[in-house]
């Protein structure tokens, strides 16, 4: 597994939490990789103490260099790359890549990483099994791809109902 993911040369991601103004449609918008921020996704309208309605939505980007997501301007500034005409209010967001617990963010593959590697990290090796959601088929990185995985575990494979409710898979006969 280490040297399958070596920590040296890390991605460094971000996540931001933007408050705009109105209430926007609900979307899902995708930039490219080189972007700061390359997903925007609308979550939550709400209604602020003076009666405006607001929007509340989550964006991701590959590496946390390119963006300060403490500040509106540059946020404002990456969403407008999208071509999206929103107005940003208010961020949040945590630096996690230098917080002491996480050290880092959701996983990022290099090119080649996934295609070497997957199949055989994939596997058990006797009674040891790699149940991350880092090394799921579809959203690795991703809590989907937790839940794939606990899917996975011998005795619940190819069992989809199971993956939504892999709790059931432990009692199961293999
Ligand atoms: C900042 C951030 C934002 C994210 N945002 C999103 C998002 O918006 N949407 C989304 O879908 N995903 C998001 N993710 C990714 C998502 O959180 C992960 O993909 C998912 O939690 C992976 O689940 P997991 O069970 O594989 O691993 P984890 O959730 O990391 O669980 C592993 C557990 O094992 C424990 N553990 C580790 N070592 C040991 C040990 N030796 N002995 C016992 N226990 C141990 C850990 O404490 C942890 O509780 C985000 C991740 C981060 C870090």
């Amino acid at each position: 597994m280490a040297a399958a993911f070596p920590r040296k040369g890390r991605v460094e991601s971000v996540k931001v939490w933007l408050r705009a103004k109105g209430r926007l449609p609900r979307f899902v918008a995708y930039s490219t990789q080189d972007a700061p921020l390359s997903v925007l996704k609308v979550e939550f309208y709400g209604t602020d103490t003076a009666g405006e309605e607001f929007t509340v939505a989550v964006g991701f980007g590959a590496d946390a260099s390119r963006l300060d997501a403490t500040d509106v301007a540059s946020v404002q500034d990456a969403v407008g790359r999208f071509g999206l005409d929103l107005q940003v209010t208010d961020v949040a967001a945590h630096d996690w890549n230098n917080d002491s617990y996480s050290m880092n963010t959701w996983a990022v593959f290099r090119p080649g990483q996934l295609t070497r590697e997957l199949t055989s990290l994939q596997q058990s090796h006797g009674l040891l099994h790699f149940a991350s959601g880092d090394i799921a088929n579809l959203w690795a990185g991703h809590v989907d791809g937790d839940r794939e995985r606990a899917g996975s575990r011998p005795g619940c494979r190819g069992r989809t109902a199971r993956i939504r409710q892999p709790q059931t898979c432990r009692n199961r006969p293999r």
